[in-house]
């Protein structure tokens, strides 16, 4: 069986959409009948929060146990075909206790590798450079970068991209990408500003599909479901799905060009 991809939602800023983003995208996967999982990376666990998931073991035990398995902390979602590692605030302490660790990065590629029975896995990743964020940048094939439509967040951008050069520097790989524009709100000057300027800097790495402001994603986390099974035409449902539909084609591309470099 063909190993999962890994697709990283990362960016180095609180509350840009990466968890929304990660739960989105993975509706748009789930929606062509992939099996997904969701990983929880930051301590504050708002994506195991959005699925309610009670506690018990999760990527905590699984990066600080060697004897943990992925597999021993799969939850499942109220969705079919998507399960959850859970995150919890221990997650804080792991670049404390890993620090002096030689390889501590390697530990989650070599924990998800076994999970087969997923197509993709999506990482949602903490907004801080530590030992999570680099181990995941490290085992993805695609990373998401989802960039808030206001002038704080875009200049965040650089700090995210610099990370990108260092990890693909130290694994000898090219992390294919693409920076995704949300939060976006079409009647205000500094939404506008911002797409603008998103635009001119990264006009090679910004998706085409950029995530307009909408309450249905609140909704969708209060129903926990996603935002395409609450309606499927609504403006953020259809943008993520078009999203989704750009993602799979960079990936596949990044798959093909991985094969050729093996060969
Ligand atoms: P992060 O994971 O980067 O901290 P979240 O995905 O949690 O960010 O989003 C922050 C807040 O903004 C959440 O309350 C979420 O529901 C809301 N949100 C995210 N994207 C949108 C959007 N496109 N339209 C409206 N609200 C959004
Ligand atoms: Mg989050």
């Amino acid at each position: 069986m063909a190993r999962a991809r890994i697709w990283a939602v990362a960016n180095q800023k609180g509350g840009v959409g990466k968890t929304t983003t990660s739960v989105s995208v993975a509706g748009g996967l789930l929606q062509r009948g992939f099996r997904v999982l969701l990983v929880d990376l930051d301590p504050h666990a708002s994506l195991s929060l959005y699925f309610g998931a009670a506690p018990g073991p999760g990527v905590h035990d699984l990066i600080s146990t060697a004897r943990t398995q992925a597999g021993d902390c799969l939850r499942d979602t109220p969705l079919d075909a998507l399960q959850l590692l859970c995150a919890d605030a221990r997650l804080a302490t792991l670049d404390r206790s890993l620090l002096q660790q030689a390889g501590a990065a390697a530990v989650l590629g070599r924990k998800l590798a076994p999970l087969s029975q997923f197509d993709y896995i999506l990482l949602d990743c903490p907004p801080t450079l530590g030992v999570l964020l680099v181990s995941a940048l490290a085992c993805a094939d695609l990373l998401l970068m989802p960039t808030q439509t206001e002038p704080m967040a875009v200049r965040a951008v650089d700090g995210m991209l610099r990370s990108r050069a260092l990890i693909e520097k130290s694994r000898g790989s090219a992390l294919p990408g693409r920076i995704v524009a949300t939060l976006f709100d079409r009647r205000t000057r500094a939404g506008c500003d911002s797409l603008r300027q998103l635009e001119r800097s990264y006009p090679e790495l910004l998706s085409d599909h950029c995530i307009p402001v909408d309450t249905q994603l609140r909704e969708a986390s209060r129903l926990q479901t996603t935002v395409d099974r609450l309606d499927a035409h609504g403006r953020a449902a259809v943008a993520y799905r078009l999203l989704t539909e750009e993602l799979l084609a960079l990936d596949r591309d990044a798959a093909g060009k991985a094969v050729a470099d093996a060969a």
